[in-house]
């Protein structure tokens, strides 16, 4: 479990607990990590979502259902819930009807709360989403969730953490203080909520007229909403692992890309275990400014993440990996780092994907203008790259990138100190 690496920050913690209210959030985000504050609190009824198969058939078991009949039942359930959005089990016809009621006496379909959707000019969404399993005077635990239609594709930009602990100085994600980890259900829970909120249920709505990837609206899924998914390694590899299943939501790992800011172990076991197209957060080219936006890079410099990209398997001209680069005015967009930059991916089967800063308020950087960008992002066409600037999407719904920073953070003091008193008794 990660948190416990993390944990050895507990004394971070106790000096959080006697900062005022005013403290400036750069005080308490000076480091590398900081300690998670909230804890999970399953439900009563366990949720099946987010179950792998072979959970699924551990939970059938338990049930005494046979052995031979297990197998079955496990594509049954598979079915109704990520092919057929079931949100009930009394609308699972094909299982028996003393089954559905075990499981409804035992389990829950239940989703993530849509708390308020957000609806841009441009039509892309965003859904607060707030989570279950509080304790009694704790505050919500709410995440974000975006999507975001394009000409033939939509991208379902999904959070792996209530927060991050993770202190990126250009990101507002990273300011807020309460983290925790999402289940492998609450991240699957997202992508079952939008197709809900969109109807886009392969088996239940009519598919879209362009009739592109089977007709569904969500043809593309990004890890790069709020948190840092290779700190929440096991539950983000059975989330992304479910949604490429075939027999389920079948969005296919080609069209998954998970972000990181570059925990370089866990991108190894990505490679292995998970098997999606990797987006990697550089920034920097200098190994100083890479500390300064980007502090784990203390931990895992440069070198090391280029090391474990260049090992990455499945790399090809087809399948290269995203080099996220936000462009911060005056910081890191000189045509000197351009030209570093390119030689610095030399061998290395890449996108460079060149992202205007949004800017947040108290953020104490700017974006680079328009004509640096374009300099910028010619120096690296020249040299064979393609260089998509991300066009900024949702902005008047605050949905972009690094804006994504929930209402958790608007908890009374009291409720913090409660949580915090909890979180140093465990
Ligand atoms: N934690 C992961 C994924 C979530 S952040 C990561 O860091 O990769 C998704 C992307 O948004 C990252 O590339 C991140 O660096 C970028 N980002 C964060 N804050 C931003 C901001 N204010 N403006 C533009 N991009 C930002
Ligand atoms: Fe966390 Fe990513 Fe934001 Fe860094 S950029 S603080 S890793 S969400």
């Amino acid at each position: 479990m990660v948190w416990r690496t993390i944990c050895a920050g507990a004394l971070a913690g106790l000096s959080i607990v006697r900062m005022t209210a005013s403290a400036r959030i750069s005080e308490l985000i000076g480091g590398i990590e900081k300690m998670p504050l909230e804890h999970y609190v399953a439900p009563a009824r366990p949720p099946l979502v987010g179950m792998t198969r072979p959970q699924l058939a551990d939970m059938l078991s338990e049930l005494e259902v046979p052995a031979a009949q297990r197998a079955m039942r496990v594509q049954q359930l598979w079915h109704w819930i990520y092919l057929r959005g079931a949100q009930t089990f009394d609308e699972m016809t094909s299982v028996s009807k003393e089954l559905r009621g075990a499981l409804d006496a035992r389990y829950t379909l239940a989703r993530p709360v849509v708390a308020t959707e957000q609806v841009s000019v441009d039509g892309t969404r965003k859904w607060l989403l707030r989570l279950p399993g509080q304790h009694a005077g704790e505050g919500a635990h709410d995440i974000e969730c975006v999507y975001i239609p394009e000409a033939g594709r939509g991208t379902l930009c999904v959070s792996s953490q209530v927060g991050c602990t993770l202190n990126c100085s250009f990101c507002h994600t990273g300011t807020q203080r309460l983290v925790r980890n999402l289940t492998a259900e609450e991240i699957v829970g997202q992508i079952l909520v939008a197709r809900d909120q969109l109807g886009d249920w392969s088996a239940r709505t009519p598919q879209r007229s362009d009739g592109a990837d089977g007709g569904r609206l969500i043809t593309n899924i990004v890890m790069m909403g709020m948190g840092e998914p290779l700190y929440n390694f096991d539950a983000v590899r059975d989330a992304l692992l479910i949604a490429a299943d075939g027999d389920g939501i079948g969005i296919s790992k080609r069209k998954i890309t998970l972000s990181t800011s570059g925990v370089v172990p866990n991108i190894v076991r990505a490679g292995a275990e998970i098997g999606v197209m990797l987006a990697v957060s550089l920034h920097a080219v200098r190994d100083d400014l890479r500390d300064r936006l980007v502090p784990l890079n203390r931990k895992y410099p440069i070198s090391e993440l280029l090391a474990a990209c260049r090992d990455y398997p499945g790399l090809s001209n087809a399948r290269r990996i995203t080099f996220e680069y936000v462009m911060l005015k005056g910081v890191n967009d000189s045509l000197a780092d351009a030209k570093a930059l390119v030689r610095l991916l030399k061998g290395i089967p890449a996108k460079i994907n060149l992202i205007p800063f949004n800017p947040w308020p108290g953020s104490a950087y700017e974006c680079s203008d328009w004509e640096q960008i374009e300099k910028f992002s010619e120096i690296i066409f020249n040299a064979g790259y393609a260089s998509p600037v991300r066009t900024p999407r949702g902005r008047d719904i605050l949905a972009a990138c690094g804006q994504l920073k929930s209402a958790t953070e608007k908890l009374s003091a009291r409720e913090r100190l409660a949580l915090r008193a909890m979180a140093m008794t465990d």
